[in-house]
């Protein structure tokens, strides 16, 4: 192996590293709740207006049907991740964490 060949591996190897940093960071936690889960990625990231979370929770759960799952919670008004939170499953606590939330999601 030359140095040439030495670097492509070693940047081959970084750029895998950071590709599953930033996969984890996007991910699900063992044991997370989509509820949970959701919260924690629409604060992170905010809300495109798709479910692109909820989906993903959705296929990581392991759901047999994940796509009926999510045209559930559509019906249910989850059209989108924030209101998957806001209205498909709002009986989860605490909503928002200390701190956080303005509008319809701040706590009076
Ligand atoms: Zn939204």
């Amino acid at each position: 192996m030359d140095a040439e060949e030495f670097d492509t591996i070693v940047a081959d190897e970084a750029a895998e590293y950071l590709r599953g940093i930033e996969a984890a960071d996007q991910g699900p936690r063992r044991g997370e709740c989509l509820r949970c889960y959701l919260d924690r990625m629409v604060i992170a990231h905010g809300c495109d207006d798709t479910t692109r979370f909820t989906r993903r929770w959705l296929t990581w759960a392991g759901m047999p049907d994940p796509k009926a799952v999510a045209e559930w919670l559509e019906a249910a008004g989850g059209y989108c991740d924030c209101e998957v939170i806001a209205t498909a499953l709002p009986e989860h606590w605490p909503w928002p964490p200390a701190g956080v939330g303005t509008g319809r999601y701040a706590q009076s």
